[in-house]
């Protein structure tokens, strides 16, 4: 690189902010303890993994062999036999969620989709992009789906096939719907298991529940179609990235003949990071699932840490069941602005994830949210007494606000 001394400023200004800000994160679940030093001599290189990873390419420059161990690692993680399973290393949770959906609509080309209002934006521009019919469900306190909406909607709707969106871990609530329910109630609204796609949106805790005493069912084994999970969330990645899973029958369905490349393409883009898959692959062969466990279960006792400080001042604090996002009120825009904290409506939240080793930035942040919460400052923020009452419980009556998908 040949660069101008004032580009040259721009670069070493930039990453003096970078090291300043590195762990800055409580309100994104990016983890940022990861290690890939050993991955960046491969940079020089244009790795590329146009296509299917399964299939012989004539671009040599390919990650392939990782791919291949990533997507064995994660069959295997989500109850699916490796050989009866396709997916591959995507940009995100949200190409993931689309491949999902994509095989729900080639299956069911005139199926609604169904969402809860939790549901990640995402879904907004998938079934734009798709055109696929869709119908967002209510939400429970807790941020789960509504089943008894979800029921009467598809009811209403008359839909025999019905896409259903499913979240393991909603982004602002951490909460999951329990796909054990929702198969139950429409097997009894006499829809069959043929006659229904069940897509499983688990960015974030795709990589926990399976290092868990007590999952809520999130697998294959328990009626799952298709599955996404974020590789730059709970796993940790300098570039964003992610992987899918799905049914091999389902996926040959949308497959296409390549002769440029003389392999077949099942993917959604063209050119597909060949980086990522490595970093991936780093990822899980560094940490055994002990270590996973481990892992998880400090971030899990962060949370409930979290959880019982804040309550212990008085503040309505809860977290879901297996989740490391920590639910409370919203502070005041100075403290969300200086703790980067993603907000929706009324609450705000905290993630967990483990680069938090100790509990300082955590605890700075509830200090302040409890500073700003003596009596005097909360009856002048909010004017009321009445929302300092309540504690433990997750709140009865949790006004579910996205407005973002009143508008598909
Ligand atoms: C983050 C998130 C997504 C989107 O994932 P990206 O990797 O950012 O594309 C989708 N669903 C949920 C529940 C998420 O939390």
């Amino acid at each position: 690189m040949t660069l101008s001394s004032a580009d040259q400023i721009q670069l070493d200004t930039f990453w003096q902010h970078c090291l300043k800000h590195q762990y800055f994160n409580i309100g994104y679940p990016e983890n940022a303890d990861f290690d890939y030093s050993q991955l960046h001599r491969f940079l020089r290189f244009s790795i590329n993994n146009c296509g299917d990873w399964s299939e012989h390419s004539n671009y040599v420059l390919n990650s392939f062999d990782f791919e291949k161990d990533v997507m064995a690692y994660f069959a295997t993680l989500f109850d699916i036999h490796p050989e009866d399973s396709w997916g591959y290393v995507t940009n995100g949770g949200t190409e993931g969620n689309m491949f999902g959906c994509y095989l729900g609509r080639e299956l069911f080309p005139d199926g609604t989709l169904y969402y809860s209002k939790d549901t990640h934006y995402s879904v907004a521009k998938i079934v734009k992009l798709l055109r696929i019919k869709c119908r967002a469900v209510e939400s429970l306190a807790n941020g789960e789906i509504d089943y008894d909406d979800l029921i009467a909607k598809i009811a209403e709707d008359g839909e025999r096939h019905p896409i259903i969106f499913a979240n393991i871990g909603t982004t602002m609530r951490g909460a999951i719907d329990n796909i054990a329910t929702i198969q139950q109630r429409l097997q009894q609204a006499g829809i069959a298991r043929q006659d229904y796609y069940l897509h499983a949106d688990a960015a974030l805790s795709g990589m926990i529940l399976p290092f868990v005493d007590k999952p809520q069912p999130f697998t294959f084994a328990d009626g799952i179609d298709s599955i996404c999970v974020s590789g730059h969330k709970m796993i940790g990645s300098p570039i964003p990235c992610g992987i899918v899973v799905a049914k091999r029958e389902n996926v040959e369905r949308i497959s296409v003949e390549v002769d440029y490349i003389s392999a077949k393409d099942k993917t959604i883009s063209g050119s597909r990071n060949g980086h990522t898959p490595m970093i991936m692959w780093a990822a899980l062969r560094s940490y055994s699932a002990a270590q996973w466990r481990r892992r998880i279960k400090h971030s899990l006792s962060t949370a409930q840490y979290a959880v019982d400080r804040l309550q212990a001042a008085g503040i309505q604090a809860w977290r879901n069941d297996n989740s490391i996002t920590v639910v409370f009120p919203c502070p005041s825009a100075r403290i969300a602005k200086k703790y980067c904290l993603a907000t929706s409506g009324d609450t705000a939240h905290l993630i967990t994830t483990p680069h938090h080793q100790d509990n300082r930035t955590i605890d700075a942040l509830i200090d302040e949210v409890i500073a700003e919460t003596e009596p005097h400052a909360w009856r002048a923020k909010r004017g009321s007494d009445e929302q300092r009452e309540g504690g433990a419980q997750v709140p009865a009556q949790v006004r579910v606000s996205n407005a973002r998908f009143d508008v598909i």
